[in-house]
């Protein structure tokens, strides 16, 4: 077993150790087992003897759980490098702009796709995320979006089906809405863990979101939703009918939108992406508000040529703190246990005995530096199942 000890200040979302939902061990250890899961937790001195094969002392820096990224585009193909150029200079941004990446993408070839999501998915790793979510919907066709899958799947198990991305050019609406609810999805399904759908004026209506929502989940899907990102609309109460694991963007949530999300106690979860919002110059989401209203807040990346090329949290946390209204604590929980609560997973996200090994040391003695730094290097080593997959521990 690995142990680790001389952490100055361990995040552990564990409410059970300190009352607060962070769990916060000062000078702390955990042990990690051969199977690549916590085998204990608690203070340094009380680590328990001749369990370790190896002693690793951190020198007081801190540890939380791995990041946990419920929501990237990581396939795909070109670069919107013009058009985010263009948008800074005052042109305003529109769901269309999908349909440059899909033409490039379906362009590429597998290799090129593979590669382009592993150089991402090797860079959310370096910044800390351990778990990732990613999805299909710049393909647009059943052979392009089981290729997307396909690949996703080279990189993660959390793959999401968004045939229901944007409707092709030249296609009618109806039409693609029986595909992406037919022959598509049975291509589909069996690649994926969930399926999404984005809608917004210019992508899905509310009728036509609810009846993909609900084939995806007869085919055995869990559900999600791209919703209320550009301007208000029926998004997150589709979302919640739905039982979808999480609402996405959120960024303009009513009222009842925050009032329907709260009744899930959880359930549903509020993912918010403000990357996106920062790349389109939009408001960001108002995280404060949800949070009073007792809504589950999710943080995460978007990774996407489009509106949002980045894959780290740390920036995400930022921002979350900076302009969204979370303290230090709340934007921690949400990037790492919310993301679990959004994928419905409980192995992940926190670092109870039992959980799956994933953990970030920082090069700071506290988690606070997240925000307190913005942009700064933080990030010394990451263990996923209990390697050390970037950095190093000495
Ligand atoms: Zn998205």
């Amino acid at each position: 077993m690995l142990a680790l000890a001389g952490i100055g200040e361990l995040v552990t979302n564990d409410p059970a150790l300190d009352g607060g939902p962070l769990g916060v061990v000062r000078d702390a250890a955990v042990l990690v087992g051969g199977d690549g899961r916590v085998a204990w937790v608690g203070e340094r001195r009380a680590l328990p003897d001749g369990h370790a094969d190896r002693l690793v002392d951190l020198g007081g820096r801190a540890v939380v759980p791995g990041f946990v990224d419920s929501h990237t585009h990581l396939v795909f193909a070109g670069d919107r490098t013009d058009e985010f150029a263009a948008r800074m200079a005052g042109r305003r941004y529109e769901a269309g702009g999908i349909r440059v990446t899909v033409a490039a993408t379906r362009a590429a070839s597998d290799a090129q796709l593979e590669a382009n999501a592993r150089r991402l998915a090797r860079e959310a790793l370096a910044s800390g995320t351990t778990t990732l979510e990613a999805k299909s919907g710049y393909g647009l066709t059943v052979d392009d979006e089981v290729r997307l899958l396909r690949i996703s799947r080279t990189v993660t198990p959390e793959t999401t089906y968004l045939g229901a991305h944007v409707v092709p050019d030249g296609t009618d609406p109806d039409a693609y809405v029986r595909l992406v609810c037919g022959e598509m999805l049975t291509a589909c399904a069996p690649h994926a863990r969930w399926i999404d759908v984005f809608c917004e004026r210019g992508a899905f209506d509310a009728d036509q979101s609810r009846a993909i929502l609900a084939a995806g989940v007869r085919a055995g899907l869990g559900a999600r939703i791209h919703a209320n990102q550009l301007g208000s609309g029926p998004g997150i109460g589709v979302g919640v009918a739905a039982d979808a694991a999480s609402c996405d963007h959120c960024t303009h949530a009513s009222d009842a939108d925050i009032e329907a999300l709260a009744g899930t106690r959880g359930r549903t979860v509020a993912t918010l992406l403000p990357v996106a919002d920062l790349s389109t110059r939009s408001p960001l989401p108002d995280a404060r508000r949800m949070l009073d209203a007792g809504v589950t807040v999710a943080l995460a990346t978007n990774c996407n040529p489009g509106s949002s090329f980045t894959a780290s949290v740390p920036l995400v946390i930022a921002l979350a703190v900076g302009g969204m209204g979370m303290t230090c604590e709340e934007a921690l929980w949400s990037a790492t246990a919310g993301g679990a609560a959004a994928l419905r997973r409980t192995d992940v996200g926190h670092l109870r005995v039992g959980a799956s090994a994933d953990l970030v040391v920082l090069d700071a003695p506290s988690h606070v530096h997240l925000a307190y730094r913005p942009g700064a290097p933080l990030v010394r080593a990451v263990v996923q199942q209990g390697r050390v997959v970037s950095g190093g521990l000495s």
